[in-house]
């Protein structure tokens, strides 16, 4: 698992990386400069109008990339992702 905590919508997005469970993403195992694919599509409904809030991005080399159809106020940047928090290496 890879978890970080997201500068975009706020939110800690939570990746699998255990290909033996489905969704799992490709992790390039660099905690300082993560690579993650594909992208991550995190979104959330709430209220009544069925409002939704969206986090589109993608991690690649230590930036995240955030696509244009994001609800958060960094649609459409770029911005370094913090150091992920070292996982624990399963045997
Ligand atoms: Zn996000």
């Amino acid at each position: 698992m890879v978890e970080f905590k997201c500068p975009g919508c706020g939110w800690t997005h939570i990746l699998n990386t255990d290909t033996g469970h489905r969704p799992a993403w490709a992790f390039n195992g660099d905690v300082d400069r993560p690579t993650l694919t594909p992208s991550i599509n995190a979104w959330r409904e709430y209220g009544g109008k069925r409002k939704t809030d969206r986090c589109h991005s993608f991690v690649t080399d230590g930036r995240i990339r955030f696509l244009d159809d994001c609800t958060h106020a960094l649609a459409g940047q770029s911005v370094d992702l913090p150091s992920l928090p070292q996982t624990s290496q399963g045997t």
